[in-house]
């Protein structure tokens, strides 16, 4: 890919959130990055490249004066914002990108689709095209990500065309994506797909979602004749797998922090004498909360000699709390809850089988518990890669804590080795791999710990931001 050469590149990063807080205090605003993430990533790139993210602000802002002033206050952080009436960034977020693309990407089938809707998506991409390409200068390297902005890789090239400018384009999806057979019921993904189809780079996480996302294009007129490239219409994309990391030092930090000292101490007091399992996952059905307490129910039923002597602490953190299908997913869950806290709670003060948390927890609070677990149980039906089961891994250097994980999600394309894995819709497959990991000895759990831990460090947030970059560039 040709793009000019300059000593300091520009890279633009647009995502449909702002990785931001936008606050307003008596008509004036403030506005914050929120720490870590891609961010502290590319933070670390400054010297080579100067980044601006564009994307909306998170609030929805009519008056055109108080647009300009949020502008300015982003501006300094180096964002953009990209304003949207309130009805049209509904539209495309809730009704398109959650209601039906999340869905389709995670292999789920009773999608209901809604042309109005799809128009608003239409119009939300055409709306960033419009203020990137503005922006943007040739040579400029362009990395957009997710699937609430899958129309925009094409949308922006022709733009840049017209207006003369020639910059790389990237594409990250942050999910699975799914088998063409199935991709196939969506009436909308050909145009996705020629979405797409123009970028440079097009990165997944794992070479199944990869090798899913070329067997598509080519069933629809591209063609691959070398390994992590697609053709299509003249054009060549390299289609790579980024592993998306943590950073595990931000974990080795906090676990110095007094503070978090402070609770662990606390914690390990509470819970004395009991086997700790540790689930920390957003409320979404993709996760398979359901199924890891009827899993767990079953465990705690073929194993009663253990009652009393294990608990799961299960924090669900509160996710799409205005939509439907998400409320009556966490009733169902409560009710389990109850179900299960009834039939298996013993008469001592730590009889509790299970802790379930529906809310967010301070970050001292989620170090702490990972540090005291000895399990990690992480049970979705299908996951873009988990990244909780990274974070527990960084903060088990002492504790060598197991973590079962479900085997579809795409953090077990690599983890599987250290990690003890079971099909997330078996509760007998569950009950056996929670077993297995608390009778493990001490030998193996040492070797499974390190084998993990080897994969986190080698495949940190830094070192992916940097692969994309280089890639990008070359
Ligand atoms: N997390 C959070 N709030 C909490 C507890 C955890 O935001 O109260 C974080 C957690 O540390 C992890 C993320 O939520 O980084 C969940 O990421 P994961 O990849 O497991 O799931 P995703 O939401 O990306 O599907």
């Amino acid at each position: 890919m040709e793009v000019e050469n300059e000593k300091k590149r520009g890279l633009i990063i647009v995502s449909n959130r702002l990785p931001l807080s936008v606050e307003e205090d008596n008509g004036s605003y403030t506005s914050n990055f929120s720490s870590g993430g891609l961010v502290t990533a590319l933070s670390g790139l400054t010297k080579s490249i100067d980044f601006r993210w564009f994307g909306w602000p998170g609030m929805a802002i009519k008056d055109p004066e108080k647009q300009k002033t949020v502008s300015d206050v982003l501006a300094e952080k180096g964002a953009v914002g990209i304003f949207l009436d309130e009805q049209l960034a509904h539209d495309h977020y809730n009704k398109i990108s959650n209601s039906v693309l999340w869905p389709i990407l995670h292999y789920q089938s009773g999608v209901i689709f809604n042309e109005d809707a799809w128009k608003a998506y239409q119009r939300v991409n055409e709306i960033f095209a419009d203020t990137v390409a503005s922006k943007a200068t040739s040579g400029d390297l362009i990395w957009v990500h997710d699937y609430h902005l899958m129309l925009l890789p094409f949308l922006l090239r022709e733009r840049l065309k017209k207006q003369g400018k020639n910059c790389p384009i990237g594409f990250t999806l942050h999910t699975p994506f799914p088998a063409e057979d199935f991709w196939r019921a969506l009436p909308v993904q050909k145009d996705l797909l020629n979405g797409l189809l123009t970028c440079d780079v097009i990165g997944f996480h794992t070479d199944e979602y990869k090798r899913n996302f070329t067997e598509s294009c080519c069933s629809r007129g591209a063609d691959s004749t070398k390994e992590d490239q697609v053709h299509y219409e003249g054009h060549e994309i390299c289609v790579g797998t980024f592993v998306v990391g943590i950073d595990p030092q931000k974990f080795n930090d906090s676990m110095q922090d007094p503070e978090v000292q402070k609770r662990i101490h606390e914690l390990e007091e509470q819970y004395e004498g009991t086997t700790v399992i540790i689930g920390v996952d957003i409320l979404d059905y993709t996760k398979g909360l359901v199924q890891k307490l009827e899993g767990y129910d079953h465990f705690l039923k073929s194993y009663p000699d253990l009652k009393g002597k294990v608990t799961l602490i299960q924090v669900a953190i509160p996710s799409r709390k205005e939509v439907k299908e998400y409320q009556d997913l966490e009733k169902e869950i409560s009710t389990v809850v109850g179900k299960i806290n009834g039939e298996h709670l013993i008469a001592t003060p730590d009889g509790t089988p299970l802790i379930y948390m529906h809310r967010s927890v301070s970050f001292t609070e989620l170090t702490a518990l990972y540090f005291i677990s000895d399990i990690c149980l992480l049970t979705s039906q299908r996951d873009g890669m988990n990244l909780v089961a990274s974070e527990y891994v960084a903060c088990q250097q002492n504790k060598h804590g197991v973590l079962v994980l479900s085997e579809l999600t795409g953090a077990a394309s690599f983890m599987s080795g250290g990690s003890v894995t079971f099909h997330p819709s078996s509760v007998q497959d569950l009950s056996d791999a929670v077993y297995k990991a608390l009778t493990m000895n001490e030998k193996e759990k040492k070797e499974r710990h390190e084998n993990l831990r080897e994969f986190i460090t080698a495949h940190t947030r830094q070192v992916t931001a940097l692969i994309a970059h280089c890639i990008l560039i070359s």
